[in-house]
């Protein structure tokens, strides 16, 4: 028999632009308790629950920013190519302290903002440090999509969104058509997202 975990968080949890929190400097964790373990269960409940509603994508990562805690709580996927591996990594007080690689431009998208897609500049290979759930440190490389990945969410702890680095470039912005593809928009569609984000 299972039993519910009565208060856990949905997709209506995650808070989008332009709600201000999304614009505000989390908190570093110093204490570990009952709490922070919450919050860790309710960010992959509403990540994944919102994973549900969405045809054509995947729950990569959430910031506890995004359903509106403001901790520095990073989770990402174990694997984000495989929908049914459904377990997350934790990544409490995470900090880049080093950018390697080149500077390249691609896609990302937020849950926090729907339906619109951006190409942004990000390092391509990174190292972090952080704590692991249980308090232990951890450093590690990314590369590739993961350093994207680790780039965009610490973004969100010092209350930064992806949309932020490209707002002055509107041929940046791009959308996610019914059928799952990145489209282009038109400059009416542009003009009220604007709108919308800032
Ligand atoms: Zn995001």
């Amino acid at each position: 028999m299972g039993y519910t975990y009565l208060s856990s968080m949905d997709k209506s949890d995650i808070i989008t632009l332009p709600h201000k929190a999304l614009h505000k400097v989390s908190r570093r964790v110093v204490v570990f308790n009952d709490d922070t373990s919450k919050i860790i269960e309710n960010m992959k409940s509403a990540t994944l629950n919102w994973e549900t509603s969405r045809d054509h994508e995947v729950g990569v990562a959430l910031a506890a920013v995004q359903i509106n805690e403001l901790h520095r709580i990073v989770i990402i996927r174990e694997d984000s190519n495989d929908k049914n591996n459904k377990n997350f990594n934790v990544y409490i007080n995470p900090e880049i302290v080093k950018y390697e690689g080149e500077i390249e431009e691609d896609f990302e998208g937020c849950l926090s903002i729907k339906d619109v897609y951006g190409k942004v500049p990000r390092y391509t290979k990174v190292r972090v440090k952080a704590l692991n759930e249980h308090g232990q440190k951890i450093r590690l490389k990314a590369e590739g999509f993961l350093a994207r990945v680790f780039q965009h969410e610490i973004d969100h702890t010092k209350g930064k969104v992806f949309v932020d680095h490209i707002e002055d470039k509107p041929e940046a912005f791009y959308k996610l058509s019914k059928a799952g593809n990145i489209e282009e928009m038109n400059d009416a569609e542009k003009k009220q997202i604007f709108s919308i984000l800032w």
